[in-house]
């Protein structure tokens, strides 16, 4: 294999074309991003970074060896997997040997195209529009109260914005559970987050801006409105392409999609489980992956997937996965920092300082 092409400009794609190096590939390694920006991390975008507290040029990743060549502002758009070419935008075909598929998400939105007014956030480009927005903001509403949308919530109650969030589940349970969901709500509602579930889900108010959303028959207005309602696999450019897509582009457990072809990362889904779009897991699948695509057989992670939240002065570091599991089986306290295992194969700190690799150990011991 002479040529690897990565497509993606982000974690899983960096860390897949420095991992090809690490295991010894010495053949030209060259990574298409549609960004124009050099790659960053997307995690403090909802946090230090939306509040001004950080820079954007913090968020830049480290840089990739020099023999890695970058080209911003490619995007791909289709892929021709019989000649082996990435097609970009341009119209250029991108020949490759070995192909790494880590085009991530993006944002999902509720309203539909041609109505302005909604801020959703997930490039840089947007937390600058949102930051920019807030500056002169009195009032935000955030719809979804997921991880993102409560992270949203918590930075704009540190601006001192008034804050309502909107769902039709309760704040954070779909991901964490009731219990860890509890204790980060109640920190919510001592922020002064006005939180608002609406079982049937709300509708959108206005015809060409978003004026603001009918929750059960009350219209919920701000200065600011922001959606945080989930993303959106991005491999729109692989139709066509063969390639079994299924809510992301399908990997076996070693992130390989077909001959000659691997995927990590948010857009990647391995195949009989649930796509698990967070940091850590786009690092660990991105190495696997590059392992596999220069024919090792590096097995998956073996420790229960791992994630991480900040807010409302809350820090929860979560092995394995809580949501369904009911109350933990066993909770340590001391003083505000908690420690809570689900003998089922899940664990969680809040506000607790341990190894991640100690929790993720804790989480699968029997
Ligand atoms: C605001 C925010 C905060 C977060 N905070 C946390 C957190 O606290 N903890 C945690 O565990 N996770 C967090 N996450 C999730 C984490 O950032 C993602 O799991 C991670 O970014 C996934 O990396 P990725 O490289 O797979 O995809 P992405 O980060 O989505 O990157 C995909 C890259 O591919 C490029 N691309 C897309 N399509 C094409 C194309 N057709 N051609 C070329 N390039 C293309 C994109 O421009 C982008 O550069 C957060 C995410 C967001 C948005």
């Amino acid at each position: 294999m002479k040529r690897i092409v990565v497509v993606g400009g982000s974690i899983a794609a960096v860390t897949a074309a420095s991992w090809l190096r690490v295991r010894g590939f010495d053949g030209t390694v060259t990574l298409l991003s549609a960004e124009t920006e050099q790659p960053y991390t997307r995690v403090p975008l909802s946090k230090s970074v939306l509040s001004g507290e950080a820079t954007d040029a913090s968020t830049a990743l480290p840089p990739l060896d020099d023999s890695v060549v970058l080209r911003l502002g490619a995007r791909a758009v289709s892929l021709d997997t019989r000649a082996r070419r990435v097609i970009l935008d341009s119209g250029e075909p991108v020949p490759y040997d070995g192909l790494v598929i880590a085009t991530g998400a993006r944002a999902r939105r509720l309203s539909p195209r041609g109505m302005s007014g909604e801020r959703v956030l997930r490039t840089l480009a947007d937390c600058a529009a949102l930051r920019e927005d807030l500056r002169r903001a009195r009032s935000v509403l955030v719809v979804g109260a997921g991880l993102l949308g409560m992270e949203i919530a918590s930075t704009c109650r540190t601006l001192g914005l008034e804050v309502t969030v909107v769902d039709r589940d309760p704040p954070l349970r779909r991901v964490l559970g009731p219990v860890l969901a509890e204790m980060i709500t109640s920190a919510a509602r001592e922020y002064g987050v006005v939180l608002r579930t609406v079982p049937c889900g709300v509708r959108l108010v206005g015809s060409h801006t978003l004026e603001g959303v009918d929750a059960d028959g009350d219209l919920l207005t701000a200065d600011v409105i922001v959606s945080a309602v989930g993303d959106v696999p991005a491999v729109d450019w692989l139709t066509g392409s063969g390639l079994t897509l299924d809510r992301g582009v399908v990997t076996d457990s070693r992130g390989r999609v077909a001959d000659g072809i691997v995927a990590a990362g948010d857009a990647a889904v391995v195949r009989g489980t649930c796509r698990r779009p967070h940091w850590t897991n786009a690092v660990e699948q991105a190495r696997v992956a590059a392992a596999a695509l220069l024919g090792e057989d590096v097995a998956g992670a073996s420790l229960p997937s791992y994630f991480w939240t900040n807010q409302f002065g809350v820090e929860a570091k979560v092995a394995g996965e809580p949501a369904e599991l009911g109350e933990p089986d066993r909770v340590d306290a001391d003083g505000s920092s908690l420690l809570l295992r689900w003998s089922a194969g899940a664990a969680a700190t809040v506000n607790h300082t341990m190894p991640v690799r100690k929790l993720r150990q804790l989480a699968s011991a029997p």
